[in-house]
C-alpha cells in the first residue's frame, strides 16, 4: 500500500498539488489554510454542502458524490488524482466510510496514517495506544453489572456524543438507557454495545497538535474545550425545577470554545503529545503524520487523565483559524492548524520528501 501511494505521489504534477477534503467538520480550516499557502483545493460534497465554502470562495474546485462513502468509487478517485490530490482526513471520514476499506482502496495520498485513523474508530484500540503510551486512562467496566461508582456510558462510532449518559448504578444505568432509546438517542442495536467507562471529575481540556515528519517536532497549536447540549445548558435551570423534570442531559458537540491553559501544564502537554507520537510509531510506522488532538480532563491534582485520541485534524481547531496563543509563541507569523498542514505539504514538495508526509 505504502508503496503504491508513493508511485501515485512520484507521478503527480508537484506545481499543481491540491488539497483536498470532505466539506464538512473543519474543511474551513484546512481550505482556508491551503489557500494562505497559495495551493488549490478540492470540496468533495453532496449536492447543497459546497455552498458554504463557495460562500467564502475556498473551493476551487467541486467534485459531487451521491453519498460520502461514494469517494471509494473509481471514478472519484481517477478525478482525485487527475487533480493531484492530497486528502487531509478529518472526523467526517471516519463517521462516513469504513475505515478498513479506506486504508485499503482508498488510492489517492492522504497526509495522515490510514492505520492509526483506524484505531481510532476502536474504542480498545485507542485506549492501548494511550496506556501503552503511559498516559493515565478512565478505568473501563466490562458490564453494567459491575457499576460501583459514577460512570459515564458511550456507544459506538464517532457521533458528537449524542445519547451518551451518566450514572451511578445498574438500577440507573436500565432506567436512563430506556429512557434514550425512547428519545430516539440510543438505538436498540446501540445499546447492545455500550461503552462504559469510570467518570472522571475534573474540567475538559482538549489539546491540538501537529506532527512533522520533516522536522520531527510535536507542535502544539492550541487548545480548546467544548459546548455541549443539553449538558451545558443545565446549569440554567434551578436544582428544583431540573429534579422535577427528571432531566437526563446529553451531549451533543454545538460548538468549541479556545482555551489557554494554567502556564504549569503546559509542559505536561508537550509530554503527553509526544508521548503519543512515539507510541504512534511503535503501532504504525511512520506514526502518527500531521494532526492529532487528545481529549482530556484535568483533575483537581491537576492530573491530565486521556480518554479519547483523534489521528487527525479535530473540529475544535477552527476555534484558532488565524492563530491561537502557543502558535503566536511558536512562529513569527499567524499560524493555525490548516495552514500548518499545507506549509508541510509545500516543505515536502521543496525538499522532494512528499512521500515522507503521505500513506
Ligand atoms: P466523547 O464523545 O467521548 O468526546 O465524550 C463527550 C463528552 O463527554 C466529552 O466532551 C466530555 O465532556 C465527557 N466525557 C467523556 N468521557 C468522560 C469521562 N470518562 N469522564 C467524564 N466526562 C467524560
Amino acid at each position: 500500500m505504502v508503496s503504491k501511494i508513493s508511485k501515485i505521489v512520484s507521478e503527480y504534477d508537484k506545481r499543481k498539488i491540491r488539497i483536498a477534503t470532505i466539506g464538512s467538520h473543519s474543511a474551513l480550516t484546512i481550505f482556508k489554510g491551503a489557500k494562505e499557502e497559495g495551493l488549490e483545493t478540492v470540496c468533495i460534497c453532496t449536492p447543497g454542502q459546497e455552498k458554504l465554502y463557495q460562500r467564502y470562495k475556498l473551493a476551487d474546485k467541486i467534485i459531487f458524490v451521491d453519498r460520502l462513502a461514494d469517494i471509494l468509487k473509481n471514478d472519484v478517485q481517477d478525478e482525485l488524482r487527475e487533480l493531484n490530490s492530497i486528502i487531509i482526513p478529518h472526523g467526517t471520514f471516519n463517521a462516513y466510510i469504513d475505515q478498513r476499506e479506506m486504508e485499503e482502496k482508498l488510492m489517492v495520498p492522504i497526509h495522515g496514517n490510514r492505520t492509526l485513523m483506524r484505531w481510532e474508530t476502536s474504542r480498545e484500540l485507542q485506549r492501548r495506544w494511550l496506556k501503552n503510551a503511559g498516559l493515565k486512562v478512565p478505568r473501563v467496566y466490562n458490564s453494567y453489572k459491575d457499576i460501583d461508582g459514577l460512570v459515564f456510558v458511550k456507544f459506538p462510532g464517532a457521533r458528537g456524543g449524542k445519547g451518551y449518559f451518566i450514572v451511578d448504578s445498574v438500577q440507573a444505568y436500565h432506567k436512563k438507557m430506556h429512557d434514550m432509546i425512547k428519545r430516539g438517542l440510543v438505538t436498540k442495536e446501540d445499546a447492545k454495545k455500550p461503552y462504559i467507562q469510570e467518570y472522571i471529575f475534573g474540567v475538559n481540556v482538549y489539546p491540538h497538535y501537529y506532527y512533522s515528519a520533516l522536522s520531527r517536532e510535536v507542535e502544539l497549536m492550541g487548545v480548546d474545550k467544548r459546548y455541549e447540549s443539553s449538558v451545558d445548558g443545565i446549569s440554567r435551570i434551578p436544582v428544583p425545577e431540573q429534579l422535577e423534570q427528571k432531566v437526563n442531559p446529553s451531549f451533543t458537540i454545538v460548538g468549541n470554545f479556545p482555551m489557554t491553559v494554567r502556564e504549569s501544564l503546559l509542559p505536561d502537554l508537550y509530554d503527553l503529545g509526544e508521548k503519543i507520537v512515539r507510541e504512534s510509531k511503535r503501532i504504525a510506522e511512520p506514526g502518527v503524520l500531521g494532526a492529532f488532538c487528545v481529549e482530556t480532563i484535568v483533575n483537581e491534582n491537576l492530573e491530565l487523565v486521556a480518554f479519547e485520541i483523534s489521528a487527525r485534524i479535530v473540529a475544535g481547531c477552527n476555534t484558532e483559524m488565524g492563530s491561537s496563543p502557543y502558535t503566536y509563541l511558536a512562529y513569527k507569523e499567524p499560524m493555525y492548524t490548516g495552514k500548518r498542514i499545507a506549509r508541510e505539504i509545500k516543505n515536502a514538495i521543496r525538499q522532494r520528501k512528499l512521500d515522507l508526509v503521505v500513506t
